[in-house]
């Protein structure tokens, strides 16, 4: 019969399960359900913090778009077009349609104040309207 080859592993590993020496020295025991669950929590922690950095990143993104910067606004033709034109956006992070809290206008265009119903960030898309554009 051939050697297996993963023969030599096995016994490593084993050996490491009863060796004193790797045993002592460490507080790893027998899992205790509180042992678990706060191991789960610190988990659970790490991802959400994972999570979080994700968000800012896809947020920072976001705001290199056109609309999310005074000085790169979206052009439109009319201002009838702007708050439907915001309530088909969507949170980076979220994916979720915006909600338009308030819409004014402005020296350079229109400015409308979105809301994020998941997040609850709120930014501002610029606007300016075309024909503004060609006088
Ligand atoms: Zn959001």
């Amino acid at each position: 019969m051939e050697p297996r080859p993963d023969c030599q592993q096995s016994r490593s590993a084993k050996c490491a399960e009863s060796c004193p020496l790797l045993l002592s020295g460490t507080n790893e025991q027998q899992p205790t359900y509180d042992g678990l669950m706060a191991r789960a929590r610190t988990a659970r922690r790490e991802l959400e913090r994972e999570r979080k950095k994700l968000d800012e990143a896809k947020w920072k993104l976001a705001l290199l778009q056109p609309g999310y910067r005074r000085d790169r606004p979206i052009a439109v033709d009319s201002a009838s077009q702007i708050e439907p034109h915001v309530r088909g956006m969507t949170c980076p992070t979220c994916d979720v349609s915006y909600r338009v809290l308030d819409h004014r206008a402005t020296p350079e265009g229109r400015v409308v104040r979105a809301q994020c119903p998941q997040c609850g960030r709120t930014p501002e898309i610029h606007f300016v309207l075309r024909e503004r554009l060609s006088s």
